[in-house]
Parts: C-alpha cells; structure tokens; sequence
C-alpha cells in the first residue's frame, strides 16, 4: 500500500522509494537481486539498494517492489479449490514473457508490462477468495484457461479478466493495468478494447495490452499437461495480436525460457523444473517448425495456384484476340494492331505493307461442296497464311472469306514476291475432303503500303481502303491474283 501511495505522488523520488523498500529486507535483497539479473544484463555488480534503483529506474524500482510484495502477500493466501502455485506460476511466466515480448516490440514500459503480466490473472484469486466453493466447481471443470474462461462466463456472467480490471479500478490502480486485465484473454489485435490514456509518451496502449494477452497465452504452454493444442495456437495469436512471425515469437520463446530459474530464484516460486524449460523449449521448437514448414508449403501452394491463375488468363485473353473457327487474329485485334503498326512506321519512316486477300468463288465452293467443307478450306487456307509470313506479321480474319496480312517493315516488292508465292502454292494444292474428293480454292490478294517512296496515307482506313480496292482490281481482271494498289488504279 505505501508503494502504490507513492505511485500516486507526482513529486516522489528515488530517496522516498529506497527508503520505503529499505525498510523491508527481503524486499529490497529481492530488487538487488533482480537488479543484477540477466533481466538487466550490467558489467558491474550493483551492490546497494540506491545503486539497484538507479539503474532500475523509478517506475520499474516501484512497479516491481509492487510485484514482489503482491507475490508475496497472495502466495500463501488461504484456497479453496484453487492451485496456488499453479496460478502464481502462470502469473510469473505471463510477467516475464510480457517483458520480453515488450521488448522485442520496442516498448519502453518493460516494469509496467512485467507487473501487468504479473496481475493480468488477479481476478482467480478474488473469485476464489470470495466464492469458495462455487468457484471450486468451476475450477474443477477442466485445467485450459480458455474452458475455465467460459466456464467462469457461464457460472457467474463474468469472467476473471472482468473481475480483475473491477477490483483493480477498486483498489485504486493504475488504469493500464485495469486495461491488461480486461483484454488478457485477446486473441486478436481487434478485439483488445482500451481507452488511450492520451500520454504521448507512453506505448501504444492497445500494444501493451497485446504484449500481455499475447504473453498469458505463451505462460498457459509451460502450465498446462499437455501443451501440443496451445502450442499450435500460439503462432496464429502472435500473428493475430502483434503480427509476430514464427521466427520471432521462437526468439521470445527462448528468452522466457533463459530469464526462467532467475525469475523462480528472485520471486521463490519454483516456476518449472529445468528438465521442463528444456521440454517445453523444445516442444515448442518443434510445434512451431512444422507450423513453419506448413506456411512455407502454403506459400508454395499459393505461388503454383497464381502462376496458374496467370497462364489461365494469358490463355483466355489469347483466345479473346482469335477467331474461332480459323485461329487467325479476330478484326479486334487486327484494328488495334494495325493502329499501332501503322502510328510506328510513320514515327520511323519503315514501310508497312499489308495484304488484303478474298477467296474467289467462295459462295460457289460452299454451294457445291457444303459449308463444313467451306468452313474447313478457311481453316487451311489461314494455315498456309501463317506458314508464309514471318514471325511479327499479323495473320488476321477481317471477315467471311477474307483476310488481311499486316507485314510490318517490308517494303512493297517484297510483299509482292511473298503473296504471289502464296497465291501460286494455294491454287497448286487442291484441299482434299475426308470423301476423297479434291477441291481447288484460289485467293484474290490486294497489296497497300505506307511511308514507301515518299508516299504515305492519311491514316490506317486510308491503307485499308487501298488495299480493298486493290483486291477488286484482281477480282476484275480475272482472279487468283495479285494486284498492288496505284492511285491511277
Ligand atoms: P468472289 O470471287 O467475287 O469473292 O466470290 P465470292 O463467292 O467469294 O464472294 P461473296 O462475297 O459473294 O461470297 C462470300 C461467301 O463466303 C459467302 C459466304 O457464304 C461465304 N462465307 C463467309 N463466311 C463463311 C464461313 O465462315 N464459312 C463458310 N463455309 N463460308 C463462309
Ligand atoms: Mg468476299
Ligand atoms: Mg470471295
């Protein structure tokens, strides 16, 4: 009580607190004790009280006087159903690993986290005190914190965590340690409720109470008997409360573990054995290594189901740009294309030539041989158009039986030499059908080019056009021929 009562003057110093814990022995041999404890890893051995609470600080000097004299005052209290060691225990560790978690997040508060871990179950010992037996048969329900919770809950409307913010508020306490409390059985950063103290300089509040709850349940693994469900869940609740990742929350593991037989020696609570520390240490190495692997294999999972995902679309967008029944680029694609095309050839001065090819007779070849095999002629004569063209060309259908050739880069003679190839190889190979009978298709093809010989068109429908009319010239003089575009025409 005299060291909360100096917590709540503003004007107390290191003089008055050395004063109150030199008047208790144990006590002050306690705060050498822990100040020379790996918890504070010094070079010199510190050798009086007032050295021990300098370098403690005020706030921690005070907030563990406060831990050890409540260690101390409730260790022996009278219990009913409750394991007492047990609870202080769980207490012990929660206070330790509270520390340590607030450490490794960057917090300042590390005395307050310690005695916030420490009280964080306070609300066991003030049901056990004032219900006895009805809180005996709810102990007895099973040893997990979380049944016990909800066991609590069902038998009284509230659970310790509520209790013990309420008699802390009681007896006076700091609102932060209220707050640890209340949130100590958090799972997740979004159901920790604390009002911000509004103190600039102190720890993000909902942090600090996350430290806590994240802690209790790290504590619950060294208790309980067996610790495989607990150990699984801790991995998910450190992700969940401070976003921790299974290599940290191994480091903290591990310090906890380390700081354990000093805590046990400093606060005389036999925490766990250290054939335990070693168990529990490696068990959890172990949960939480395959708990790793899985997240690693689920990585891999995800990257096998994206590339997936990837390949499907680039397959769908592919089929997008094709006409089904032939394959060739649709008239989509094509006017995008070419747009392009034709935008660069002027930019650079390259010549571009396109090809515009109509099947002649065509309405003829379906008349008489039927549409399927009409429909199978197009899907060869575009093989043949692709088989002739050069990788970057464009093979597109425009529509019904005609096509266009976009030949990027090639000047007009050559577009000439190509398409009359391709015209004398179509006519010289006649399409035979699955009865056998064979047919002979010929194409019409008109030739246009852009920026060739100082000659450029206003723009891409201008080339089109020329080429469109160019196959009609072909058409009129007699089909199965190739005819370039001349304004003359
Ligand atoms: P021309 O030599 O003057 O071009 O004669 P044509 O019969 O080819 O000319 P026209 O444009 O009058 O007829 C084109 C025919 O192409 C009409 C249509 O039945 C046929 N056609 C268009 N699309 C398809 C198709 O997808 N499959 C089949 N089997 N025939 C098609
Ligand atoms: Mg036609
Ligand atoms: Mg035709």
């Amino acid at each position: 009580m005299r060291v909360i009562e100096l917590g709540r003057d503003p004007d107390v110093g290191i003089a008055d607190i050395t004063q109150v814990v030199s008047m208790d022995p144990a006590l002050a041999a306690k705060l050498l004790k822990i100040a020379n404890s790996p918890m504070y890893a010094q070079r010199r051995r510190v050798d009086n009280l007032r050295q021990a609470l300098m370098l403690l600080g005020l706030n921690a000097a005070m907030t563990l006087a406060l831990s050890f004299s409540l260690v101390g005052s409730l260790a022996g209290g009278p219990a009913s159903g409750m394991d007492y060691p047990r609870y202080w225990r769980r207490s012990l560790i929660t206070a330790l690993a509270s520390r340590v978690i607030g450490k490794s997040m960057g917090l300042r508060r590390l005395e307050e986290l310690f005695l916030a871990g420490l009280l964080q179950d306070i609300g066991m010992s003030v049901l056990d005190v004032a219900l006895r037996g009805e809180y005996a048969a709810v102990l007895a329900q099973g040893t997990q914190h979380d049944a016990l919770v909800r066991a609590e809950a069902g038998a009284f409307g509230a659970d310790h965590a509520e209790v013990g913010a309420w008699i802390m508020e009681q007896w006076g306490m700091p609102d932060y340690l209220q707050a640890a409390a209340r949130n100590s059985h958090a799972t997740e950063r979004s159901a920790v409720v604390c009002g911000d103290d509004g103190d600039d300089d102190d720890d993000d509040d909902a942090t600090f109470c996350a430290c806590v709850a994240l802690a209790s349940w790290l504590a619950e693994m060294w208790v309980v008997e067996s610790r495989d469900e607990i150990t699984a869940r801790i991995g998910c609740h450190a992700k969940a409360l401070l976003g921790l990742e299974a290599e940290r929350l191994h480091e903290i593991i591990d310090e906890v573990g380390t700081l354990m037989p000093e805590a046990s020696s400093v606060f005389e609570i036999e925490l766990v054995d250290s054939m335990r520390v070693a168990a529990v240490l490696d068990h959890a190495r172990e949960v939480l290594m395959v708990r790793n692997l899985q997240i690693i294999h689920e990585a891999a999972e995800a990257r096998v189901q994206a590339e997936r995902m990837e390949e499907r679309a680039r397959v769908a967008e592919e089929r997008s740009r094709r006409d089904a029944l032939t394959g060739a680029y649709n008239r989509a694609f094509l006017e995008d294309s070419l747009a392009r095309e034709f935008e660069l050839a002027t930019e650079r001065g390259w010549p571009l030539s396109i090809a515009f090819i109509d099947l002649d007779h065509f309405k003829r070849i379906n008349d008489t041989w039927g549409h399927q095999a009409g429909d199978e002629i197009l899907r060869r004569v575009v093989e043949l158009l692709t088989r002739f063209v050069r990788k970057g060309d464009i093979v597109a259908r425009y529509g019904g039986e005609e096509f266009v050739l976009v030949l990027p880069g090639a000047r007009q003679s050559a577009a000439c030499a190509m398409m009359d190839r391709l015209r004398s190889t179509i006519a010289a190979q006649p399409h035979e059908l699955d009865d056998g009978q064979k047919v002979t298709v010929t194409i019409s093809a008109g030739i246009a080019t852009h920026m060739e010989n100082g000659v450029a068109c206003v723009d891409v429908s201008y080339l089109v056009r020329n080429a469109d009319r160019a196959v009609y010239t072909a058409k009129r003089n007699g089909r199965n021929r190739v005819e370039v575009y001349s304004a003359d025409a």
